[in-house]
């Protein structure tokens, strides 16, 4: 099996490294010295266009901040489609959309290639450890295939159901986690404010039942210490809210929740701008309060 990989960002980069000790690899990235300098460091091979990043692999992981990068990708003298080989399969690891998704995977199919939405929960430690959840949307043989390169980064992979499914199930988790953020967020302004050290009512929260991933795990390592480091950036959870906002509008499903979270992380955009990271929407709590969760 001979692999390609497209999208060498935050997450992106560590998922080709651990690909690279498994599979021969090829890597194309939009800046290109990121490219070459991962190259030469695990061993693989370095693409000048994505048309000679993916002639002659049987499996192409692409990993872009959405599906319309990677629908531009696509076409043109050096797009992916002018290289890819027979039977090669398409895994897009980006937090894409459902509908982009299965208008890729028509195109593709109709060019005898084939497609399979592949995004990943784990942040970026679990891409360094190997350790991400895979949710896989496609046709199940197709899945199969990709399991082996898979496994390279992910730990669980789950077959969600047909193409796009995968980019549904990562939508609505990312939605949860943007609704939570702001609501831990806004519960512990105000209890700060209120007089309660952030440190005392973390403790209390996480041996209650208001505790989270959020609150256990993201609040104490990033933002008592104040560290919030630049891990996921902002734009893109705001980006799988409104995804998410769409899939309920497209399955009849009222919602005013994941809607004002959308809202709001748009509004945190525009006060942070898109370099910001995600937990960083905190911040904006903290300035409209008047006070900084700390401790
Ligand atoms: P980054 O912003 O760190 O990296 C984006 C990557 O896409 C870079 O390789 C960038 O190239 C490339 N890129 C951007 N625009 C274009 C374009 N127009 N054409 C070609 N390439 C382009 O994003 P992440 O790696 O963090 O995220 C990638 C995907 O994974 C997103 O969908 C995100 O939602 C998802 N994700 C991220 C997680 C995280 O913890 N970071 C966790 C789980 C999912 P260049 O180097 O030239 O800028």
């Amino acid at each position: 099996m001979t692999v390609a990989f497209l999208g060498l960002g935050a997450i992106g980069r560590p998922m080709a490294a651990r690909v690279a000790a498994r599979f021969p690899l090829t890597v194309w990235n939009r800046t290109g010295a990121r490219a070459s300098a991962l190259a030469a460091e695990v061993g693989a091979r370095a693409a000048a266009t994505p048309r000679e990043a993916v002639a002659g692999a049987t499996i192409v992981i692409t990993c872009l901040p959405t599906s319309a990068e990677v629908e531009a990708l696509l076409d043109g003298p050096d797009g992916l489609l002018a290289g890819l080989g027979r039977g090669a399969l398409l895994v897009d690891c980006t937090s894409g959309d459902p509908a982009s998704s299965r208008r890729i995977a028509g195109r593709l199919d109709a060019l005898g290639f084939g497609f399979i939405d592949a995004p990943v929960s784990g942040g970026t430690n679990g891409a360094e450890s190997g350790t991400l959840t895979v949710m896989v949307g496609g046709d199940p043989d197709r899945c199969d295939r990709a399991v082996p390169v898979l496994e390279a980064f992910g730990s669980r992979i789950v077959r969600m159901g047909p193409v796009g499914s995968g980019h549904a199930m990562k939508a609505v988790n990312n939605a949860l986690l943007a609704v939570n953020i702001l609501a831990v967020g806004e519960g512990l302004a105000a209890l700060v404010k209120a007089g309660v050290p952030a440190r005392t009512a973390l403790d209390v929260l996480n041996a209650s039942s208001g505790r989270s991933f959020v609150s256990e795990t993201l609040v104490p390592d990033r933002v008592l210490t104040g560290a919030f480091p630049k891990t996921f950036k902002l734009s893109l959870l705001q980006k799988d809210a409104g995804i998410a906002a769409g899939l309920l509008r497209d399955t009849a499903v009222p919602g005013p929740m994941i809607d004002l979270a959308f809202r709001l992380y748009g509004e945190a955009r525009t006060a942070l701008g898109d370099g910001a990271d995600y937990l960083e929407a905190i911040r904006v709590i903290e300035a409209q309060a008047g006070a900084e969760i700390r401790g």
